[in-house]
């Protein structure tokens, strides 16, 4: 074990600080962006510095199309209502995900169809989908967990072949690539989030992403309360009016102004995280063998985000077991998703055509270790050795 208690000025030891499991980063141009809005008198959404956040994010995934919105949730649910999900229209999601997939298809009233997931990646199990489709089948959900792509190959054939559209939740997946194409435009609607938990954040944000030209056109409105004035500040029209359904989800200059400056340093922010994540990797890789303990690992084809780094254990007891050993050490390492299917909501608005066994599995064996740039080398070797010095 290296030092476990950190010697203060006065001599005395002192618990070392508790690690906690993700800091959110501080980009060095947030305070200036914030005043230059607070100063000028446009706040409200749609000014230079969602211009200037939307042309970044463009660039890290290439797509055609972004919108900023106030979070991931609204822009699935922005693309629930783009895909014109209703009742009696089915969507395929994972059942190891998270509640703002499925809330999305149950507001516009559609159906949750809940199926298992790839126990190696947690990502959703292309043969489950197509064991699942029926004729109702509107859209499959894919989340690459972790910011590792799904099995797209297999999903984009079903896709093609059943004529279902394919909704990427890429909360997780910012400058992820799957066959070098870039996470979040693979499918026909793309959802990126930027949640202060997320490895680009703006307290609360998200974004859409887009490759049709007609959707994007529907999209700017529903956004904007249903009206075209996207088109009036674009001296398209002379006057803005409703058009359409929609809802306020577009941020405040205030939040794209943080959003731009986290955007502009995302190659460091992205750095730091891979450094910590590489270093789990290798520096876990004996423990793990030699305790039947798995390692997130990373299939071909696949850059990853390094948005999170869990350990799959053998059993649900090791695994709470090291997460109590872990705290008792100053370090969280929290589980994550409850299966939807499983969930109060998720047996109200979903059906479950088969057994989502892996994923429940899957959820009671993982924990994940803390993760963010700024983690320090004398943090991570603590957070090894404390790994290190579990046994069951
Ligand atoms: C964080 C997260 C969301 C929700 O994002 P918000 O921006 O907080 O709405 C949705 N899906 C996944 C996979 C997430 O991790």
């Amino acid at each position: 074990m290296r030092v476990e208690a950190l010697a203060t000025e006065s001599g005395h030891c002192a618990t070392p600080d508790r690690i906690i499991f993700s800091r959110p980063y501080r980009a060095a141009n947030e305070l200036a962006n914030l005043a230059t809005v607070l100063e000028s008198d446009h706040s409200h959404g749609d000014g230079q510095f969602t211009k200037s956040a939307t042309a970044r994010l463009k660039a890290i995934v290439g797509s055609p199309h972004a919108l900023l919105t106030t979070s991931c949730t609204h822009a699935l649910e922005l693309g629930a209502l783009l895909l014109e999900l209703g009742p009696g229209d089915e969507a395929i999601l994972p059942s190891f995900a998270f509640s703002s997939a499925a809330t999305a298809i149950a507001l516009r009233g559609a159906t949750c169809v809940f199926v298992d997931i790839d126990i190696e990646t947690g990502n959703i199990d292309a043969s489950a989908v197509s064991e699942a489709v029926t004729e109702h089948t509107k859209a499959v959900l894919v989340m690459h967990y972790g910011g590792v792509a799904a099995d797209m190959a297999p999903l984009l054939e079903l896709a093609e072949l059943h004529g279902f559209a394919l909704i990427e939740d890429n909360a997780h997946g910012l400058g992820g690539t799957w066959r070098g194409r870039a996470l979040g435009t693979l499918g026909t609607v793309g959802t990126q989030s930027f949640h202060d938990t997320k490895n680009v954040h703006c307290g609360e944000g998200g974004a859409l992403l887009l490759s049709d030209d007609l959707l994007m056109e529907r999209a700017e409105i529903m956004r904007e309360k249903g009206t075209d004035r996207a088109r009036f500040l674009r001296g398209q029209v002379d006057k803005y009016s409703w058009q359409d359904i929609g809802s306020s989800y577009l941020p405040s200059e205030l939040n794209a102004a943080v959003l731009d400056a986290q955007l502009s340093e995302f190659d460091a922010i992205q750095a730091g995280r891979h450094r910590v994540w590489n270093a789990y990797s290798k520096g876990l890789s004996r423990w793990a063998s030699a305790h039947d303990a798995h390692l997130m690992t990373i299939p071909p084809e696949r850059e990853h985000t390094a948005h999170l780094f869990y350990l799959r254990m053998p059993t649900e007891d090791s695994r709470d077991r090291l997460i109590r050993h872990l705290a008792k050490s100053g370090i969280s390492a929290p589980f994550h998703y409850v299966p939807l299917d499983t969930s109060t909501a998720g047996k109200k608005y979903g059906r479950t055509p088969n057994p989502c066994v892996r994923s429940a599995e899957f959820s009671s064996t993982i924990l994940r270790l803390p993760l963010w740039p700024l983690l320090n080398v004398d943090q991570q070797d603590r957070i090894l050795d404390a790994v290190d010095a579990f046994s069951w």
